[in-house]
């Protein structure tokens, strides 16, 4: 049976202290006002000055000549795999991808493709894996059509992809004749964290997407970006999936601003979430993955007590924490300060004891 979302427990106390996801995040009043001040048009008639500022802007940021303004982080990966990859196609991208695991089969149900599941820590790959995973074109081999990976890699722990392994990973691409898109629902982070300039870290990929409902903070939006050429393929595939808008400048108003004042903020996300990792790491038989960026992936049962007991005993405390895969997700962001990351730390230090 499939569920819609649950809605919160009855009784539940309201939610204090947000760790469970930065898409989470609340516009806050100065984004509201952009929003209310914005100039907006008719999206889908190309008429709306506001998400063309925007996408402009993501062009130019990105260092590619074309973007558009799509509803969701997920929409942009339907519409990019759609626009590279014909039924029947192969995509390579690592086993705990997005797309792979969290989008309902979309690739699968709409474009028709199969991923070829790789492995590598930190849901990274390199390029001796995509290298095993070239299959030898014959007709009874898929064609393989796309090299995807995800910056920061999600399940991977927040985990930031070194230059040089895009690098290395994309020229085998190249050398196979695949196109190469990359999901980059957090890539700010991944900017912020590591100082090399966006256009410079995506400069191998055909696509590339950038979500607004992460750690930036907007209620909705993501901008996929690309060739000319690519992107007026891929507004056939927006308008078909129901992802074309209308007065979308009110939503585009929200991501300039983010743009303009939530990006370098990141590195306090960063900070908090390795504070929060080294008062895990003082707690005996605590599991702490090192965060890269602001995802924190823990695991208590070494300290005495299940990731499920945990995160129940928090959650009745209004402290929101995620479970995924046994494991616990902690993610900071811009509703989350210094002083709530100690007072988790509390929380859990005495939870542990009374278990
Ligand atoms: C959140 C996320 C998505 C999907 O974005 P939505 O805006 O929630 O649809 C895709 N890929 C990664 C890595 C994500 O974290």
């Amino acid at each position: 049976m499939v569920h819609a979302p649950a809605r919160p427990p009855a009784g539940a106390p309201p939610v204090r202290i947000n760790l469970y996801s930065d898409t989470q995040t609340r516009p806050g009043a100065a984004m509201r006002q952009a929003m209310m001040a914005a100039e907006v048009g008719d999206e889908q008639y190309g008429d709306d000055p506001t998400v063309h500022a925007l996408c402009d802007r993501m062009a130019a940021l990105l260092g590619k000549e074309a973007a558009m303004f799509l509803p969701s982080g997920t929409m942009c990966n339907v519409v990019a795999i759609l626009t590279h990859c014909r039924p029947g196609d192969e995509v390579l991208a690592h086993e705990t991808a997005h797309i792979l695991t969290s989008e309902g089969g979309t690739h699968a149900a709409l474009a028709g493709v199969q991923i070829n599941p790789l492995r590598g820590a930190r849901g990274m790959f390199d390029a001796g894996a995509l290298r095993a995973a070239i299959r030898n074109g014959s007709r009874y081999a898929p064609p393989q059509r796309l090299l995807e990976i995800e910056q920061t890699a999600n399940l991977g722990g927040g985990a930031v992809w070194p230059q040089a392994q895009i690098d290395a990973v994309v020229a085998v691409a190249r050398e196979q004749g695949w196109s190469t898109h990359m999901d980059g629902a957090r890539l700010m982070n991944a900017v912020v964290a590591s100082g090399i300039p966006a256009a410079e870290m995506v400069a191998g990929f055909d696509s590339v997407w950038l979500d607004f409902t992460k750690g930036l903070g907007a209620p909705l939006g993501a901008v996929l970006a690309g060739s000319a050429e690519f992107i007026g393929q891929a507004w056939r595939w927006k308008q078909r999936l129901g992802g074309s808008m209308r007065q979308a400048g009110i939503c585009a108003a929200a991501c300039l601003y983010a743009l303009d004042h939530n990006i370098n903020r990141l590195a306090e996300d960063h900070a908090n979430a390795r504070t929060l990792a080294r008062g895990l790491r003082q707690i005996e038989g605590m599991a702490v993955e090192e965060p890269d960026t602001n995802l924190v992936f823990f695991n208590p049962s070494g300290a005495g007590l299940a990731a499920e007991a945990l995160v129940a005993a928090l959650r009745a405390q209004g402290i929101h924490l995620s479970l995924l895969g046994g494991r616990v997700r902690a993610c900071t962001h811009l509703d989350v300060t210094a002083p709530m990351i100690e007072e988790t730390l509390g929380a859990i230090r005495a939870v542990l004891k009374a278990a």
